[in-house]
């Protein structure tokens, strides 16, 4: 049949969890579904047909028109902090349809964003508008080209209907694949409302899923609380070796899988400042790049306090276990953000002195307004790769005497210039999703209908190492404004 040619192999196990910790729940069909973009290569490694989309019936599917055989769709519940505040959530407007098992035999969750509403949905409208669900195909894609873990975006379709978000916006389904959707809020919520057994079912299932070899290991929860302390703190390295800026590191929006998850009001920064933030509600700066390691780990108490129950029947020693084990969360970080900056810096051996080589480099970058991306591309390949801008502060008497100690550290190394160099290619990425960018390519898809700018850069970006001439495009820098960037939650 159609269905089977697709490739859907559903084996859903979210389902068989307690009942408390979903709803049943279809997809609000659409009026007229177009298919706006569809990832051939992420369709591919899931088992499924990349030429799918010429049928209809794929793109009712991803519109949530139609359901995939064995599609079971349910939307989560959870809980979280939002800015250090605890509140009941849940999936408002995303429906996972159900667990696809690739022919590697990995198992991936499909699920659709802006598929309507839920009883988790509040006061929303459980739809997506067609810019913001561009916005996360793009950087989503640019995260998984970077290197960092990510959810995937398989497809985004446009519904025919509008969005109202102060004005009509055209709305848009997006499909997000993603390890599991199990969130630290995910165990505030089983803490909070459920029963122990229901707590310790979301665990076994968490480590079963993830995890499986920490089963054997003498106390399975505290595994667990320590590999998930270890994930996030190379993955929250990851962003900062990129300048990325999350947004909205609520706990609801920290993966337990170690993915970057719910790309809303996230941007790459420019000029390093460490003190960046783009998100129009976050007044406080709570969320800024410089916090985000900080950040990560009060994220990661609510999680230790969420599986206290589970840890040990003594409260105190399961505190005790609980604290030492988040206490470890800075110098985890801190070894994986040194590891990463040896690595741009092409320090590819170790000495005591280097962290200190890199902090004042940064503190020069910051002091001179530069560019976080061009920067680096400038000290990996000299900065004729850098369209129109060479690198200013490269020619100052500070920045001269740092490169003489940087080339004299360099040399105590025991490969060639071009070889460190070559290296360094691999750390610092020539392309990010500059702001600007990607604008311009949600502005000419949604209004002109133009996808080839839109491509243009998908495809730029997801070779983001490569440093071919045509990416050289890339590095030109936004032209100047008196504007700061800013971008939205739940649009
Ligand atoms: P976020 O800030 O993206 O993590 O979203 C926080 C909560 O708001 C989640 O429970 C979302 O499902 C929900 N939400 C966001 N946008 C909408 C919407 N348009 N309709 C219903 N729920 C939404
Ligand atoms: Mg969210
Ligand atoms: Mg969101």
């Amino acid at each position: 049949s159609e269905n089977k040619e697709m490739g859907w192999n559903f084996g859903n196990t979210y389902i068989h969890l307690p009942e408390t910790f979903y709803a049943h729940v279809k997809p609000t069909p659409v009026r007229s579904p177009q298919l706006i973009l569809f990832n051939e290569r992420l369709a591919e490694s899931l088992g499924l047909n990349s030429q799918m989309t010429q049928s209809n019936n794929a793109v009712e599917i991803f519109a949530g028109n139609h359901l995939p055989p064995n599609a079971s769709p349910l939307a989560q519940a959870y809980a979280g902090h939002q800015f250090g505040h605890f509140t009941m959530l849940g999936d408002g407007r995303a429906i996972l349809l159900g667990e696809q098992i690739t022919p590697q035999q990995e198992r991936y969750d499909i699920q659709l964003k802006g598929s309507g509403r839920t009883p988790y949905s509040r006061g929303g409208d459980g739809r997506a508008t067609l810019g913001s669900m561009i916005r996360e195909y793009i950087i989503s894609e640019a995260m998984h080209g970077l290197g960092i873990p990510t959810t995937r975006s398989l497809a985004v379709v446009t519904t025919g209907e509008d969005v109202f978000r102060e004005t009509a916006l055209p709305g848009a389904v997006l499909t997000r694949v993603s390890a599991s959707h199990l969130r630290v809020g995910t165990f505030e919520y089983a803490a909070k409302w459920g029963e122990k057994n229901e707590l310790q079912q979301i665990a076994d299932y968490t480590i079963e899923r993830h995890f499986p070899h920490l089963k054997e290991t003498e106390n399975k929860y505290l595994s667990l609380l320590k590999e998930v302390i270890h994930q996030q703190a190379k993955l929250i390295a990851k962003w900062q070796l990129v300048g990325f800026i999350h947004g909205v590191m609520n706990t609801d929006n920290m993966a337990i899988s170690g993915e970057t998850i719910d790309y809303g009001p996230c941007a790459f920064m420019d000029q390093y400042a460490p003190d960046t933030v783009f998100s129009s509600i976050d007044r406080q700066g709570r969320y800024a790049y410089k916090n985000q390691p900080v950040i990560g780990g009060w994220n990661l108490a609510r999680f230790a306090e969420a599986l206290l129950p589970l840890l040990d029947q003594n409260e105190e020693k399961a505190l005790k276990m609980a604290q030492d084990a988040v206490s470890k969360f800075p110098s985890l970080y801190h070894t994986a953000w040194l590891a990463g900056m040896r690595k741009k810096f092409g320090l590819f051996n170790e000495e005591d002195e280097d962290e200190f080589l890199i902090k004042s480099f940064l503190q020069l970058m910051q002091e001179n307004n530069a560019d976080f991306t061009n920067t680096f591309v400038g000290l990996t390949v000299g900065d004729d790769f850098i369209s129109e801008n060479s690198i200013d502060f490269f020619h100052t008497d500070e920045c001269k005497t740092w490169t003489k100690k940087w080339e004299e550290r360099l040399d105590r190394q025991q490969l060639s210039k071009q070889e460190i160099h070559q290296r360094m290619k691999q750390h610092n990425p020539a392309v990010i999703p500059r702001n600007h960018r990607v604008e311009e390519a949600i502005e000419a898809a949604v209004e002109k209908e133009d996808h080839k700018v839109m491509e243009n850069l998908l495809r730029s970006l997801s070779k983001p190492y490569a440093y071919l001439p045509e990416q050289k495009e890339y590095t030109k820098l936004p032209p100047a404004t008196n504007c700061r960037y800013q971008t939205y939650c739940g649009t």
